[in-house]
Parts: C-alpha cells; structure tokens; sequence
C-alpha cells in the first residue's frame, strides 16, 4: 500500500531566443513566432489526459521551466493558471514558479505574471562578469541582470531565486567569489549555486573551454559555502541555497519523492497509485511532434527493487533528516527490505540512524556515489 504523496505539476515552455553552448536542456532556438497560443491549448489538453493521476489531491505547487517561459505574455501566463486552477484544486498558499530570462524582462511582463497568480521568479542570471556571460552565449550583460532583479522587486516577488554558476572557463577564485557578493547584495530570498559541467551533445562537448582544475572547484566551493552562509543562507540541497523560510518547495517535492504531473515537451512526470503501482513518464520531446498531439513518449513503472535508490538518490541530495515514514508510504516498502544496505552505510559513517529518521553525515555528502550504490538493486 502507498499513501499519496504531495502532487505538483511541472510545465515545459522549449523555445529560448538562441541555445546556450553548454546548455543539454529540451530547448530549441525560436525560429520565427513562437505558436504561443496552439501550445497552450495543447498544454491543456495534455493536462486533460492526465486528470486520473490526480485522485482526490489538490496542487502543491507549480513550476514553469524551460526554455524560457518569460517568452510567453504574462496573458498566456494567467489563462494557463486559470484554466488549470478549473481542472485541479490549488492548495492554500501555493507556490508558483516561472522561470525567467533577464534578456527578456519587461516591466510589464513581471507585473504582469504577479497578478497572473505567479508568485516566485526564478532568474537564470549565471554570472556578474560580462565577459563570462558572452562566453556562455548569454543574451544578457551584468546590467540587465540587476535591472531584472530590481524589476522582480518592484513587481512585489517577495520569493525569488538567482541561478548562479561557478567553475566557469578560466574562472580564478576572486572572479567567482565576486559574482557570488554582487549576488548577495542583491539579497535574494534563493540562490542555487551550482557548477559548470560539460554535458554530452552540447557545442561546449564538441569544443571544450578551458575549465579550473579540481583543487581550484574545491577552493571556489569551500570559499563560496563560507562566504554564503555567513550571509545568512542555507544550504539545503548540494547547490541550493536559501534564507529561512524561502525553500523551493517545489524541489523539496521531488527530492521528497513526492509525485509531479508533467506537461509540455520532453517534461518528466511520476505518480503513485494506492495499490502499490509507481509510473514514470516523459512526454515528447520535439515541439513539432508535440504540437501534433502525440504527447506521451514513454512510461515504465517501477519495480520493487529499483524504489529504494530510486528513493534515496534524491532524498540523500537534502541535508535534512529522512522520516522513516515517509520510506514506508512514498515506497510501499517495509523498513526490513532496507535493513541489510542501511546498515553497511551506518558501518561506513555515511549516515547516523535515529528512532524515526535516517540522517547523512559530512562524510556521507563525500562519498554520496558510494552511498547510493548500496541502495542498488542487486
Ligand atoms: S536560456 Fe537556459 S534553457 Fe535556454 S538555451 Fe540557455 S541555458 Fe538552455
């Protein structure tokens, strides 16, 4: 037996206004005018094939990624909330997010996603240094970034978030640690800080820039982290950052294991069924096939054996406590069918066990790889 988890609903948005080179996300380079309309009457529709998932649960939270959704009118935006709000009940409080591109902020537009019923931005900022961003293949410079921030106040988001890279092409620490203060005196409520990694099938893959050496990560995160907390943010999550009281919750609902419809293209979604069934999905990728109303691409469930990593992966990335019970509900599984891995991580010093929860440790965060191969299923 499951008892349900929270539900959220994640909605893809793939056009941006050109492809970063270091970018693996599902985004395409808009040639022309975006169908904005015919993509939401699609959105909907997908969310209509997906209503059985629901069963009974009002809405946790919404995220809006991409791509990037501020490409969308803040129009789209509140007839899209709208129409969903008529299909599933939001809960009190809930939390909406849209992604957004400072090269693509208007005044207009964020007051306008305010009344929309938006209620955090997240703003793909990536660096201070204008130099840097060009070598990313930015659209914006270090000045638009601050306008669309002071923009984001105006509007009157009091929960925000600031991506942040590091690691960046030939990135010495002062340079990082430099983006990461103009960050800060920004003083947003979120920062997820996260590192530059050269993924396959990027133009950054085919052309590798020169990146900091190891050591030279380690320095710029070992001195990030300080620099961070001691200006009152968080860590809660391997690059997640916040002041107390602004998590995302709608991360913390995947890394909870929570379940997630998922709508647009190339979205990821999960949800559990009472009887003890877990399904997985994703939905197609390419706008053009999406567009013809071929929306799932693929779904498989998960065996028994696959829930316990499947669990913890996300579970260890948060550095809060892990509620025995919530392994009981989320998984359908007993504590005994975990006993044999959990207690090689005690011996290891990966993790400390408590009556009701499981905790990781500072060597566990170390050695989180290793962690999880115990939970593998054999
Ligand atoms: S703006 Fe974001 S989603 Fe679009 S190409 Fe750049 S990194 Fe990828």
């Amino acid at each position: 037996m499951i008892v349900l988890p929270p539900l959220s609903l994640y909605i893809h948005i793939p056009w941006c206004v050109q492809k970063c080179p270091y970018c693996d996300f599902n985004s395409h380079a808009q040639k022309g005018a975006i169908p904005e309309r015919e993509y939401l009457q699609h959105l909907l529709a997908d969310l209509d094939q997906q209503l059985d998932y629901v069963q009974g649960r009002e809405l946790h939270s919404i995220f809006i990624g991409g791509g990037t959704p501020s490409l969308f009118s803040s129009e789209s935006i509140a007839y899209l909330l709208q129409q969903i709000s008529q299909r599933i009940a939001f809960r009190d409080g809930i939390e909406i997010t849209l992604e957004a591109n400072p090269g693509t902020a208007e005044a207009e537009r964020f007051v306008g996603y305010h009344q929309a019923g938006v209620t955090r931005l997240s703003m793909g900022i990536q660096s201070f240094d204008d130099q840097k961003l060009q070598q990313l293949g930015r659209i914006h410079n270090s000045a638009e970034a601050k306008y669309a921030v002071n923009l984001a106040k105006t509007a009157q988001f009091s929960r925000f978030n600031l991506d942040l890279m590091h690691g960046l092409p030939n990135q010495t620490i002062e340079q990082a640690l430099s983006d990461l203060q103009q960050a800060i005196e920004l003083s947003p409520p979120h920062l997820s800080w996260y590192q530059l990694t050269i993924e396959p099938n990027t133009l950054f893959a085919s052309k590798p820039p020169r990146l900091p050496d190891d050591d030279m990560l380690w320095e710029i995160f070992a001195q990030g982290h300080q620099l961070l907390t001691q200006a009152g943010y968080q860590q809660y999550e391997t690059s997640a950052y916040a002041k107390q009281g602004y998590q995302c919750e709608h991360n913390l609902n995947y890394w909870r294991f929570g379940d997630y419809l998922a709508i647009g293209c190339g979205a990821h979604g999960k949800v559990s069924f009472p009887e003890g069934k877990i399904v997985r999905y994703s939905q197609t990728k390419h706008p053009k096939g999406y567009l013809q109303g071929n929306y799932r691409y693929q779904q498989h469930e998960v065996g028994e054996l696959d829930r316990p990593f499947e669990f913890f992966m996300n579970r260890f990335r948060l550095l809060e406590a892990v509620p025995k019970e919530d392994f009981l509900h989320f998984t359908g599984l007993s504590i005994a069918s975990i006993e044999k891995p959990i207690d090689e991580a005690v011996k290891q010093d990966y993790i400390v066990e408590r009556k009701n929860s499981w905790q990781i440790t500072e060597h566990g965060k170390l050695f989180l790889n290793d962690l999880l191969t115990l939970f593998l299923a054999e």
